[in-house]
This record gives C-alpha cells, sequence and structure tokens, in this order.
C-alpha cells in the first residue's frame, strides 16, 4: 500500500480519463450519454462522476477518494463549505425524535446549527465538557443517534479523548462524528480510534491557501451513499474550479503541516517566555493540561494557538490584544485558518460585533485572548514581528 506523501500525488487519479498528467477542470453542469442504457445508468448510480453535477464530478470524485484515503475511511464526499459537510452528515444519520451529544465548545457556526437549527427540527441536544469523559457517558439516552465530537476546539484548543468516545459509541451503538478540521489528517486520524465519521472544513488545512471554500464527509460506503443521498436534496454541490483547486492544494499537505507544526511550537515556546503573555494554550507544550492526551492521539500539534495578554483587568486585557493585533505586519487579522500564510483573531472583538444588541451571554474565553493560526513564513520573521509588536 503507497505511502501517505504518494497517496497525496496518485490517490484518485483514475477519475481523469483524459491523457492530461494533470486532471483538467471538468467545468460543466451536465454530461452527454452514449445511449439510453448508459443514461439510464448514470442516472441511478451513487455519486455518478458523469451524469449532472449535483450527483457528481470527476474532479469531486478525485478529491473525495484522496480524504477517505487520508482519514482511512471507505468512501467520502465533497461539498461546497465545511458547514455543509456538517449539517448534511448530521441530517443524514438523525430525525426528529433523537438524541444527539455534543460538546460545549465547537466551531461558531456548529454551535448555531446545534443550537437552533436542530432543536427547532425536534432533535435534542445535550451539550457536555469535552474534557470530561464520564460526562458523554452519562448523557447517553435510549434515543441516542450521534456523538459529535470536535478535537482540538475552538476557539480554547480543548482535547477530546478519542479512543474513550470511540469505545463509548461501539459500546452503545451510537455513531460518532468527529470534526477534524484542526488537526488535519495528516496530525491526527479519528479512524485508529474507531471513530465512524470524519468531517472536514476543506477551506483550511486540507485547501491550505485560503483561496477556497469546501467540506468532505468520510465514513463507511453505506453511510456516504446516505450523506450523498441528502446532498441531492439539500444541493451544496462543491464546484469544479474548487474541487480542482482543493486538490492542487492536497498534493501539498504533508509539507506544509509539517512545517506549520514545527513553525507553531517554536513561535509557542517563544511566546511562553514573554512576561506581557499571561497565557499560551498550544497542545504542544509540555505544560498544557491535556499534552499527554494530545501526544497519545495526535502525530503532530497544529498551528493553532490561543495567547492570553496580560493586563490588570478585562478592559486592559481588551485593549492590549486590539493594539499588538494591529501592530502585527506578517499575521494578518482575517478569520480563518490553516493556510500558507499566518493569521490572527481576537475572538473577544469578533464575539462582541455578533452579541451587539443581545444580553446576557457569557463569554467562554478570556477579553485578552488572541487565536493565531501559523502559516510556513520564516520563523525568525514570525517571532520577530512579535517582539515588535509586544514593545509598548
Ligand atoms: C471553518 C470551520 C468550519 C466551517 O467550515 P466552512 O468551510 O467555513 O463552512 C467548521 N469547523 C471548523 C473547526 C472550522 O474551523
Amino acid at each position: 500500500m503507497a505511502k501517505l506523501e504518494t497517496s497525496l500525488i496518485h490517490e484518485g487519479e483514475h477519475f481523469n480519463t483524459t491523457k492530461s498528467v494533470v486532471t483538467p477542470i471538468f467545468q460543466t453542469s451536465t454530461y452527454l450519454a452514449d445511449d439510453i442504457a448508459s443514461f439510464a445508468h448514470a442516472a441511478t448510480a451513487t455519486k455518478s462522476p458523469e451524469f449532472y453535477h449535483r450527483h457528481g464530478n470527476p474532479n469531486n470524485s478525485q478529491a473525495a477518494a484522496l480524504i477517505a484515503k487520508l482519514e482511512q475511511k471507505e468512501d467520502a464526499l465533497v461539498l461546497a463549505t465545511g458547514m455543509a459537510a456538517i449539517s448534511t452528515a448530521v441530517l443524514a444519520v438523525v430525525k426528529s425524535g433523537d438524541h444527539i451529544i455534543t460538546q460545549k465548545a465547537h466551531y461558531a457556526a456548529s454551535l448555531t446549527f446545534i443550537r437552533d437549527f436542530l432543536l427547532q427540527y425536534g432533535v435534542e441536544v445535550t451539550q457536555v465538557d469535552q474534557t470530561d469523559n464520564d460526562a458523554f457517558k452519562a448523557a447517553i439516552r435510549p434515543n441516542t443517534k450521534l456523538i459529535f465530537v470536535e478535537t482540538p476546539s475552538n476557539p480554547n484548543l480543548d482535547i477530546t479523548d478519542l479512543e474513550y468516545i470511540g469505545k463509548l459509541g461501539k459500546e452503545h451503538g451510537i455513531l460518532t462524528m468527529i470534526d477534524n478540521t484542526f488537526a488535519s489528517p495528516i496530525n491526527q486520524v479519528p479512524a485508529d480510534f474507531g471513530i465512524d465519521i470524519i468531517v472536514h472544513s476543506a477551506t483550511k488545512y486540507l485547501g491550505g491557501h485560503s483561496d477556497l471554500t469546501a467540506g468532505a464527509v468520510c465514513g463507511s460506503a453505506a453511510y456516504i451513499e446516505q450523506v450523498w443521498r441528502r446532498s441531492l436534496l439539500l444541493g451544496a454541490s462543491l464546484s469544479p474550479f474548487d474541487s480542482w483547486l482543493l486538490l492542487r492544494g492536497l498534493k501539498t499537505l504533508a509539507l506544509r503541516v509539517r512545517q506549520i507544526n514545527e513553525n507553531a511550537l517554536a513561535l509557542a515556546q517563544w511566546l511562553e517566555r514573554q512576561p506581557t503573555i499571561k497565557k499560551v494554550a498550544y497542545v504542544g507544550l509540555e505544560n498544557h493540561p491535556q499534552h499527554a492526551l494530545a501526544k497519545k492521539q495526535m502525530k503532530g500539534f497544529t498551528g493553532m494557538l490561543a495567547i492570553e495578554i496580560d493586563g490588570k483587568d478585562d478592559t486592559e486585557q481588551f485593549q492590549r490584544a486590539q493594539a499588538i493585533l494591529s501592530k502585527l505586519k506578517f499575521f494578518h487579522n482575517a478569520v480563518s485558518l490553516g493556510g500558507i500564510e499566518s493569521l490572527i483573531t481576537h475572538p473577544a472583538s469578533i464575539w462582541g460585533a455578533h452579541q451587539a444588541g443581545k444580553k446576557g451571554n457569557q463569554l467562554s474565553f478570556s477579553k485578552g485572548l488572541l487565536r493565531i493560526s501559523v502559516g510556513i513564513e520564516h520563523i525568525d520573521d514570525l517571532i520577530g514581528d512579535f517582539e515588535e509588536a509586544l514593545k509598548n
């Protein structure tokens, strides 16, 4: 069996039926049929790559085959965004009257989907502290259909125990699903721990160049067929060009992620020594409260880190964080993550804008928190940039 680096270059290339070395962009909505019989076949086949774009496309089939391979699952489906992947994956298994267990901490739009959308459609939800294994077990009900986890999670980078969750699901006949976006399959392969369904925002590490949006769902062939049937109705197909860009980005996934891991660790170690920084949350640091667990289930520690800027109260922390952010040259202030360029966000500022006019919602993170996605720039320049920005 080919090694990961080789799969990144070659897996799924049989979907390219032309003589072109690089798969062309199949920029078409519909396909010719040779005769009535083959047309009838294409119309009814699961994920037919050559019938009508909502059913499939050769670029999408190739990208999906590669991602399934990376995640060591039988099959995968690519969709237009990470949220399309998450919502379609969940709606393929739960219906009104079912119960799902999720974490308290998830990507923001996933939380809205879980709390607002699913509840409105009669799905029961229990949200638990992801660092407390017993809480997942205690939340199980007779109608629990799915346990949905995210690790490391946004924005505090807490870790969920994947071996425990995989076993818990198997023992109780409950499907388990993970959002593996932050880790990427280079750093974490949830299938190793018996997790059934893996979803990605391929907008992030998988694409890796901040130039596309895409999502992926991986699982058994039978489950992916169900997801595909849902996707025909929900309709969030990935465009041929974005799919082509995704494949182009995937070829360098291992190289990029390894360099990013290395840069992030060096930056985290340097930041930890700075007196103006109260806390550095990076799962690769030995003093991270869950470092041992991270080491057990991850092969690398990602480019995601969170730092808390010190201050005498939260107003000062908020202002200092904003000041540092505005002084940085190489870390651009933008949402999203996982690209080759370093990005930084101030969650309290973004949250403040989202929450304008709403009362009573407490922040689950510090006002001095900055979330960083480390890129592949030279580490000396990244550290130098922070050195300047931290000066008063
Ligand atoms: C970005 C992100 C998503 C959503 O993906 P989109 O491509 O923006 O729809 C979901 N989960 C995580 C962890 C993310 O970072």
